[in-house]
């Protein structure tokens, strides 16, 4: 066995010498992060070691967040929380020979990993920290102290922005990265802010005040009137409060019907309450059918995820042309920019690119809550991406801007672009006139106009033309 395995402990209570011989390993001593950082050393495995969970935290936290260190095997020599611990790789092994095999499965692992490219964005850690661990199941940690109560420790932790982690969980599933292991729980979240943390109250169906009890009521079959029992009480007999009928037989003169709740604050007398779901995090309230459904699953690499995090494979599966689709975003480009250089040489007839700018992302999510928001958008580039004709070229760029490439567009077809997103617009519109502002700029190109620009130049002018005032139209 390789015995040249370097180790780093981080501890605050320093040994007399700064290296020691651990299980045949090496092992540096540093009294915190920034002095390993100092070091220059890269070891293939930490060991926290402390009685301090703070220390250990922050230890942990400056580790994951360190793109050159960010999936280095780290053990816990201390006592620390469940999310911590997850953010480990669990407690130091009991013996020297679980370390050492440990160690030499991440080496041999770490060896497969061409190139490991300047790619240090989180989503490509996130595959490289699961290949370096054999089976390793990204699991989801309930805390009831946390907003959405599921959180995936490792994703937060080596995510170096404010980046929702489950987005680019999706991101990674749709590009077919990663794939679940299994279904660990369910939960309804607010529709407003995605928090777990609800409440759920009956209201009165009629003014939807929480005034409501319940109570014997009565029901005059001469005038139908429903109301609680005392208020048909005079002395020791029934009389209606309504109509003024004494009511003597039960079944012939009245009965008692099934609406059993009365509120007090409007006295109407219902037989359920609604339920009202309430937001302890941002104080909205909501009808329970309007929360929405979470999935929280486990996950593993897939295979075609495996070779991702290897090196190979640029991560997308090369459907490359599949007509009415949403292109990867250097695919579009790839094609912008030969469509370009067919224009100039006059092979083709020209084309346009079209951008469409959402103008208030901003106001929508404040409205109708993020996830409404984001289903309504997702729907209006559902529809579009219908309307497209086969040779038409679509990508989203970002939540807010699509961009079109129309081969041998003429006048007639960006009228009808624009007829189609008029409807668009029309449709998704919500309540209280709520809906999505798209701003379209749009660009034909001939083998007159197709200037030296490239791909990027001349999408980047749509761009700036969409968030000026300029020449472009507003849609709706
Ligand atoms: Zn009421
Ligand atoms: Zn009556
Ligand atoms: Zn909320």
């Amino acid at each position: 066995m390789d015995a040249s395995h370097e180790l780093v402990i981080l501890s605050q209570t320093r040994p007399r010498c700064a290296q020691l011989v651990v299980a045949g390993c090496t092992a540096h001593c540093h009294g915190d992060y920034g002095e390993f950082r100092q070091s220059g050393l890269s070891p293939g495995a930490f060991i926290v070691k402390s009685d301090d969970p703070v220390y250990i935290r922050d230890s942990l936290q400056q580790l994951r967040r360190d793109p050159d260190h960010a999936t280095a095997l780290a053990f816990i020599d201390g006592a620390v929380d469940d999310v911590d611990l997850a953010v480990s790789d669990g407690k130091l092994p009991a013996t020297s020979q679980v370390l050492l095999e440990h160690l030499e499965q991440w080496r041999s692992r770490s060896r497969a990993i061409r190139g490991r490219n300047d790619n240090r964005r989180p989503d490509a850690m996130l595959l490289e920290y699961m290949w370096l661990r054999p089976d390793f199941v990204l699991e989801p940690l309930a805390q009831w102290q946390h907003a959405r109560r599921y959180r995936y420790p490792v994703l937060e932790a080596l995510d170096r922005s404010d980046s929702d982690p489950d987005t680019w969980l999706q991101r990674l599933d749709k590009a077919g990265l990663i794939e679940r292991t299994a279904l660990r729980d369910r939960q309804r979240e607010c529709d407003y802010c995605s928090s777990a943390h609800l409440s759920f109250i009956d209201v009165c169906p009629n003014c939807r005040s929480i005034e409501i009890d319940q109570h014997t009521a009565l029901h005059c079959f001469t005038c139908g009137l429903i109301a609680p029992e005392q208020r048909f009480m005079r002395g020791d007999q029934r009389q209606c409060p309504k109509c003024g009928t004494r009511l003597r037989h039960i079944g012939s003169d009245y009965d008692r019907p099934l609406e059993t709740n009365v509120c007090s604050s409007c006295d109407h007398v219902f037989v359920e309450g609604e339920v009202e779901a309430r937001c302890a995090v941002c104080r909205h309230s909501m009808p329970t059918t309007r929360l929405r459904l979470r999935k929280i699953h486990a996950w593993r690499l897939s295979s075609t995820g495996c070779l991702a995090a290897q090196g190979d494979a640029p991560g997308q599966t090369p459907m490359l042309f599949e007509p009415r689709q949403y292109l990867p975003w250097p695919h579009f480009l790839g094609s912008l920019e030969w469509s370009l250089k067919m224009t100039r040489h006059g092979s083709t007839a020209g084309f346009a690119v079209a951008a469409l700018h959402l103008e208030n992302l901003e106001q929508l999510n404040r409205t109708l809550g993020v996830g409404r928001t984001a289903d309504l958008l997702e729907a209006c580039a559902e529809r579009l991406r219908e309307s497209l004709a086969e040779v038409d070229l679509a990508v989203r760029a970002d939540l807010e801007t699509i961009f079109l490439l129309l081969p041998g567009a003429d006048r007639k077809r960006l009228a009808a672009l624009h007829r189609t997103m008029q409807q668009l617009t029309a449709q998704a519109m919500q309540e209280n006139a709520v809906g999505p502002a798209w701003r379209l700029a749009e660009h034909s190109l001939t083998a007159r106009n197709a200037r030296n620009e490239d791909a990027r130049g001349l999408l980047q002018r749509l761009r700036a033309s969409l968030s000026g005032d300029g020449a472009d139209r507003q849609v709706a």
